[in-house]
Order: C-alpha cells, then sequence, then structure tokens
C-alpha cells in the first residue's frame, strides 16, 4: 500500500485533535497499523502489536477510537466480521475484496452520492453508506480444468 507524502503526521494531527487519549497499547497498535501493508482483521493486528489474546477487546476499542477520528475505515467482509485500514483522515474510498485470501484493492470511486442524495430527501440525517465489491482475485480462482 503506497502512502502519500506526510501520511504519518496527518494521522497524527487527527489524533492529536481528537478526544483520543493515547495509551501505550494504542501507540502499539497504531506502530502495527502503519506496518501493516493491507487492510486486517483486529485478531491479525493484535498478533502483528504482539499483544495477548486477551487484549482483544482493547483492539477493537482502539480501532473504534481511530474510527471516531478519521484514519481507521472498516472494510465489512461478505459472511461475517470486518478489516481494518489505516487511511488519510476523512478518506472516503471502497474496495475489491477477495472473499477468499481477503485481499484488497481499492477503489478510488463513489458510486452512492445519489443514494445518499434519495436518503436525505426522505428525511434521513447523518447518512453514511457501506459498499464494497466481493469476488475470487485472480490467486484464488480454481485452475482451469482445460490446462491451458
Ligand atoms: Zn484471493
Ligand atoms: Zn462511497
Amino acid at each position: 500500500m503506497k502512502r502519500a507524502k506526510g501520511f504519518l503526521q496527518r494521522i497524527i494531527q487527527a489524533i492529536k485533535r481528537g478526544p483520543l487519549r493515547m495509551t501505550r497499547k494504542r501507540e502499539r497498535l497504531l506502530g502495527a497499523l502503519l506496518a501493516m501493508d493491507r487492510p486486517v482483521s483486529a485478531a491479525a493486528l493484535r498478533d502483528k502489536a504482539g499483544l495477548p489474546e486477551s487484549d482483544l477487546v482493547t483492539v477493537y476499542r482502539t480501532l473504534e477510537a481511530f474510527e471516531g477520528v478519521g484514519i481507521i475505515q472498516r472494510i465489512p467482509l461478505e459472511e461475517s466480521g470486518c478489516l481494518f485500514e489505516l487511511t488519510e483522515p476523512d478518506d472516503h474510498h471502497h474496495h475489491f475484496v477477495c472473499r477468499e485470501c481477503h485481499r484488497t484493492e481499492r477503489l478510488d470511486l463513489c458510486l452512492a452520492i445519489e443514494l445518499e442524495e434519495q436518503a436525505r430527501k426522505l428525511g434521513f440525517t447523518q447518512i453514511n453508506h457501506l459498499m464494497e465489491v466481493y469476488g475470487l482475485c485472480e490467486d484464488c480462482q480454481p485452475a482451469a480444468a482445460s490446462g491451458d
């Protein structure tokens, strides 16, 4: 995952602007997120940060807190659970997600503006949307039977 120059600074600024208190564990989790080159599950992030299994709740709370200051985007998986991606503050984008290996490809395109407009017309406020596209990546497709 290529990150633009000044990414870390913008992340730190977003954290400082927010109501979030940084603890030792949160710093460790942020370090692990920065070290990951793809969106990860909470359990994989906990492993990467070297935290014990009992800290999974802490991991989820930290991810929620980071989400609250706009630096985490949640990528729901098709069946259950989700992946978490460290993003530019308040960046909005979507993904193609492989349902086998959970490889993700970023999609810098949003087609939901009109849908949100519809929701607004229906009187909804604080509108948000989740939209990901699922399939099998090249590596996860069964080998062709013809053998060519
Ligand atoms: Zn795959
Ligand atoms: Zn969108």
